[in-house]
């Protein structure tokens, strides 16, 4: 059997893998001149690596996890001891534990909400989520019409609206309540998502995250093809034809693994079923602007700071220590998010350094001026993801479209971390998604 997997980021990498390891023939065709999609490694002038896009990897990620030992990688702990800092209305302040620095009204308001919004979440089935109780309800608002109706104070909403920017990159405006019950429930509820010492940002990957692709990418030799955006898929009973941009495959079944809207660029014939084509158009990327500097040291641990801060005042409204395992040089990350991000996307890139440095400087104090580099990536002018973190649904998706996202199409497999049930927008639920894909496309070769 012979298998085209379009994208070479981790879904379609841990798809050929699995495929490989079946005996199956596999080509991969890739868009970029590089794999790893919305991973990438940079290297500063001293050699040391950080990353630009995913990064982080946390318990119960067992797939990502796994394949990290698999490929004989390792990973390290983020930094995460001393005071966090909040700017909260003007003030900065030092806070320890998840109390934000929110005073003590907000903070029950908060925690209340939370646990509510956790059962509610606990409700939505992960493989069907337009299945649960509620979805009609639930699908039918936006989580920032939920805040505005359950929560007393502005506050409260207001820690809200930061965190779903933080988490989705979009704004509660645009998720529909439904969707942000359905990924808090993936990612195993909020404080995972959420948490460092035990959450979603627990750890790296030695040599950066990029090295889990390009690993899997030196094991398939020349059945990698970079630099080949697909621009149609035809099907027959019998078979499938993939045109890129330079050269023309043919294959028993494809497995495609690239985000939802750019499935839309791809001519399909015959082309894909109405409510397909529908889903595609529904299925936005978020907004992020990632940026990291790097220090002569991480001056912050000095002064009992972990590194972790969160505005409600910056544009950058979430930053970690990110510096390397020896901890001999100094990196701190720092997100742009949501409206912020698109309004920073229209900025020079000297303009976007100065208020990520400005940010820095309020929150870890004048040190942060003077970084020896600093990188960013504007993940909303890249052609090939169009937006990131990930795709969320908007009101109304789940329950109308949500079927089509894993449904086959003839000889055509969908995988890609948007159509993951657990961690669905990390890449652990990318490389679990790949996983599936393979082993559907190996079952059917089967009967
Ligand atoms: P992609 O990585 O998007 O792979 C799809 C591939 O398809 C790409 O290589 C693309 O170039 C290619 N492609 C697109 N169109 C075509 C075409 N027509 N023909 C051929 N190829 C095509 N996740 C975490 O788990 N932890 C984190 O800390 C984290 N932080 C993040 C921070 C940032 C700034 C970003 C951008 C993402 C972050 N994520 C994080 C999300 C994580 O990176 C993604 O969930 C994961 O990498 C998605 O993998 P994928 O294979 O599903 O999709």
């Amino acid at each position: 059997m012979k298998v085209v997997v379009v994208g070479a980021g981790l879904a379609g990498l841990s798809a050929a893998r699995r495929l490989v390891a079946s005996g199956v023939e596999v080509e991969v065709l890739e868009a970029r001149e590089r794999v790893g999609g919305r991973t990438l490694n940079h290297v500063f002038a001293d050699g040391s690596i950080v990353e630009v896009g995913g990064q982080w990897v946390g318990p119960t990620q067992d797939h990502a996890l796994a394949l990290i030992d698999e490929l004989g990688l390792t990973t390290f702990d983020t930094y995460d001891e001393g005071d966090y800092i909040v700017s909260l209305k003007g003030k900065i302040k030092k806070f320890t534990g998840d109390t934000f620095g929110l005073p003590p009204h907000v903070l029950v308001e908060v925690g209340i909400s939370q646990k509510r919004l956790e059962r509610m979440a606990a409700k939505v089935p992960l493989d069907e989520p337009w299945t649960s109780p509620k979805a009609t309800e639930w699908d039918g608002q936006t989580l920032e019409t939920w805040l505005r109706q359950h929560l007393r104070f502005e506050q409260s909403r207001d820690f809200w609206r930061a965190i779903t920017a933080a988490i989705f990159s979009a704004e509660a405006t645009e998720i529909s309540l439904l969707h942000f019950l359905f990924y808090c429930h993936s990612g195993g509820m909020l404080d995972r998502l959420m948490g460092t010492a035990e959450g979603a940002q627990k750890s790296r990957i030695v040599g950066g995250s990029q090295l889990i692709s390009e690993t899997m990418a030196n094991q398939l030799g020349n059945h990698l093809h970079l630099n080949e955006p697909v621009v149609s898929i035809s099907q027959t009973s019998s078979g499938v034809t993939v045109r890129t941009t330079q050269s023309e495959y043919s294959a028993d079944a494809v497995i495609v693994t690239i985000p939802q809207h750019l499935i839309g660029a791809i001519a399909f014939t015959p082309p894909l079923p109405t409510a397909r084509q529908q889903l595609v158009q529904n299925v936005p990327m978020g907004a992020v602007i990632k940026t990291v500097a790097t220090y002569e040291t991480p001056f912050w641990r000095d002064n009992n700071m972990a590194g972790f801060g969160v505005s409600l005042d910056h544009p950058v409204s979430i930053t970690f220590d990110n510096s390397p395992p020896d901890g001999q040089s100094g990196m701190l990350v720092g997100f742009f998010e949501g409206a912020h991000a698109r309004k920073a996307s229209s900025l020079s890139v000297q303009e976007r350094r100065e208020i990520f440095l400005n940010t820095l400087v309020d929150l870890f104090g004048p040190a942060a001026a003077s970084p020896i580099e600093v990188v960013e990536l504007d993940w909303t002018a890249e052609q090939w993801s169009g937006g990131c973190y990930g795709g969320h649904l908007g009101p109304g998706v789940w329950t109308q479209l949500g079927k089509e996202l894993c449904r086959p199409f003839g000889l055509v497999e969908w995988a890609g971390t948007e159509t993951a049930a657990k961690w669905n927008g990390y890449m652990d639920g990318a490389i679990s998604s790949g996983y599936l894909a393979a082993d559907r496309v190996i079952a059917k070769s089967r009967t």
